[in-house]
């Protein structure tokens, strides 16, 4: 509790330390001290006055700093709303964990994960939001439950591995991390169901994680079916992502904080979510990227749902069918308990993978690589049966580049070191970094030449191309293009499952968790770029992506053709297409382990990320050579700086220097030295516009 208010019982008012958004950059890192006339409890929301302006504060379970200050020396705090909960203690850990971690302050860490509605409305609108919330608890009548499926014996296995960790920690015990490694289709969403449904038959409030946005109407779909009955009243289940108007999120975060949310489904964000009795964490395809956020307080949400579970005690699952290398190598140095699911449920059989070699093909000019022959005739016979293909590749656009053969005009980006890539349906020039957009030119910008044409090809060229190869076809684009607009996203799934389509192209949109249970062929038809990425990662991820791609195939087991991958390489013997195509994620893992042990990286080594963006490369790096000059510490590498692989983005120079600790706690104490030298010394470099501290991050 906070001791500061007995103290000081005798002077005038209370002094309270208040968590608030002063960003990092202006040194102000800690909780700021106000006083207040009546005491108010830690996790309290309160309004205060920094500058001229009024910020949402929370009141912060934290010993005043030990200077003398008298509560009348103070500023007051404007507002304390008073007709809200505090925040749990819990809570308050789990944000000082991460702001300490993540190097950024307390209060912005909170201010940027409270929803932000509760930065505009005064006390009284929020006391009327909590009572709108409450004229919504009239009870809906409960629906029967529907029946529940028959659990195959690996997930009967998982669920009681589940429930036992679910009653151990009922007695006290404290539970490890478990690893829910699940092919695609082996029903890994049947075991979270359950481990839900015992959490909540105790009382206890569930937490699930996914990682798209776009998961969570299917899934909130799924869960609201089963637990109508259980969780009759209308607030029971509610989702948190970005996406939400900001009345929404608040609704629904209040609805958390309040406990009658007894199940809540997010993307990253979620993890911050106010759960009084919380019981369960569910972390789906925890290997995805997005669970790192890349802007403000890089967070990893899935690591926080470990931290958070851990401090709390309760079970933690992490499913995935290619879980993340250091998830994995945690399970294997038992860390992390593993249950395994291996086979699909239904007897559905994984899609046999083919690595279709390019170099078998004839070379000839103009051959258009990624629609071979054999391909197209593949296409054209499950066409002629009926069935739904799905064209994967990770590039959107009509073309990656447009070009003039008379004097090698490329259509680059002015303002970023990238091409402007050609979208053909409404005729621009895009760039994907910047979003700088211009029609297409009629001639060549340089010599004036008529003849420009695409290179390369993305998603919105291979549909158009498939058309054309496939005449009658059914042919549907998915990605972030063709579903700008609210709604069209939905449509267009509705339209695959519907069988509209026959064929479906798209991006890495469509490989993650959509069940189609249609679809019987899944072609890869450019992915080799991945191999040879500067970026160490990049393997894990295109591993994990193809496995999910193929996921996406043969997963109604009634159906009579064998589903099928089809893998179009350049590099047919390469060790990770060698292992996709025996679906041995263990001897993949095995290997790249083994890479990143001899090579010192994660998850052997711990990393840190400086970035800094100036207008000039110069002043960027020398801003990273300062700050290395500034690192004293023999237990941490300093590598020297290197430009980001898109060096140049809207006209900023952006360089990065990795950091490298063979310990995490090495890492943590460096770096709680180092940040705040660097926010000193970011005052003598008055070029450089932006700086932050990336730790564990994500891609290189
Ligand atoms: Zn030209
Ligand atoms: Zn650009």
């Amino acid at each position: 509790m906070n001791n500061g208010v007995h103290v000081l019982e005798a002077v005038p008012g209370h002094v309270l330390q208040v968590a608030v958004d002063a960003p990092q950059h202006s040194g102000l890192a800690g909780p700021l001290s106000y006083r207040s006339e009546h005491a108010v409890e830690p996790g309290s929301l309160v309004r205060v006055p920094l500058g001229k302006r009024e910020l949402l504060g929370v009141v912060w379970p934290a010993q005043p700093p030990g200077d003398d200050t008298l509560p009348r020396e103070l500023r007051a705090i404007a507002a304390h709303f008073a007709d809200l909960p505090p925040l749990g203690p819990d809570w308050c850990r789990l944000l000082d964990f991460a702001a300490g971690y993540y190097q950024r302050s307390v209060g912005e860490l909170a201010s940027a994960v409270l929803p932000p509605q509760l930065r505009e409305l005064s006390t009284d609108q929020l006391a009327a939001r909590l009572r709108k919330l409450d004229r919504k608890r009239a009870a809906a009548p409960p629906d029967a439950a529907p029946a529940r499926p028959d659990l195959a014996p690996e997930q009967a296995h998982a669920v009681q591995h589940l429930q036992a960790q679910l009653q151990a920690q009922l007695q006290g015990a404290r539970p490890k991390p478990t690893l829910l490694f699940g092919v695609t289709g082996s029903g890994k969403t049947e075991v979270y169901l359950r481990a839900a449904e015992a959490a909540l038959a105790a009382g206890r409030q569930v937490l699930v994680l996914v990682p798209e946005i776009n998961l969570t109407p299917q899934l909130e779909a799924r869960f609201g079916e089963r637990f109508a009955a259980l969780l009759p009243e209308p607030s029971a289940i509610v989702s948190l992502h970005s996406a939400l108007t900001p009345a929404q999120r608040l609704q629904n975060w209040l609805a958390a904080h309040l406990g009658r949310a007894r199940l809540v489904l997010g993307t990253r964000l979620a993890v911050f979510a106010s759960l009084p009795s919380l019981g369960l964490i569910v972390v789906d395809e925890e290997h995805d990227p997005s669970y790192k956020q890349q802007d403000g307080a890089r967070y990893s949400a899935r690591d926080l749902a470990v931290w958070r579970a851990h401090d709390l005690g309760i079970p933690v699952v992490l499913g995935s069918a290619t879980p993340s290398l250091e998830s994995w190598q945690h399970a294997e140095s038992g860390r992390y308990e593993r249950v395994t699911l291996a086979q699909r449920i239904g007897g559905g059989a994984l899609p046999r993978v083919r690595l279709f070699d390019m170099k078998s093909l004839p070379l000839k000019a103009g051959v258009t690589t990624a629609l071979t022959a054999p391909l197209l005739a593949e296409l054209q016979a499950r066409l002629d049966r009926g069935e739904q293909s799905l064209v994967f590749l990770n590039r959107r656009g009509y073309a990656p580049v447009l070009h003039c053969g008379e004097c090698q005009w490329k259509s680059d980006c002015p303002h970023c070191s990238a091409w402007r890539v050609f979208h053909k349906r409404d005729r621009t020039l895009r760039c994907h970094h910047c979003g700088f957009t211009e029609r297409v030119p009629r001639a060549c910008p340089q010599c004036g030449n008529h003849d420009i044409a695409p290179i390369g090809r993305g998603t919105e060229r291979l549909e158009e191309q498939l058309a054309e190869a496939l005449p009658g076809a059914r042919v549907l684009r998915i990605d972030a293009d063709s579903t700008r607009r609210k709604g069209e996203l939905e449509a267009q799934l509705q339209a695959v499952h519907d069988g509209e389509v026959d064929i479906l192209v798209g991006t890495q949109m469509i490989t993650k968790g959509h069940d189609f249970r249609r679809i019987r062929f899944v072609a890869a038809v450019n992915p080799d770029g991945a191999l040879f990425s500067s970026d160490f990662r990049a393997p894990e991820r295109l591993f994990a992506l193809l496995m999910q791609a193929g996921g996406r195939a043969g997963r109604d087991a009634s159906a009579e053709s064998p589903a099928e991958m089809w893998v179009q390489t350049w590099h047919r013997d390469h060790a990770l297409y060698q292992a996709l195509a025996r679906h041995d994620y263990v001897r993949f893992a095995r290997d790249q382990l083994a890479e990143r042990q001899s090579a010192s990286l994660p998850p052997f080594a711990h990393l840190a990320l400086l970035r800094a963006e100036a207008r000039t490369a110069e002043a960027a790096k020398a801003f990273l050579d300062a700050a290395a000059a500034l690192a004293q510490d023999t237990a941490v590498l300093v590598y020297p700086p290197v430009p980001h692989a898109v060096a140049r983005v809207a006209d900023v120079e952006r360089q990065q220097m990795l950091v490298e600790a063979a310990q995490r706690g090495r890492l943590q104490a460096f770096l709680r030295d180092w940040v705040p030298a660097l926010i000193a010394l970011k005052r003598e470099h008055k070029a450089v516009l932006r700086w932050a501290v990336d730790v564990d991050p994500l891609s290189i």
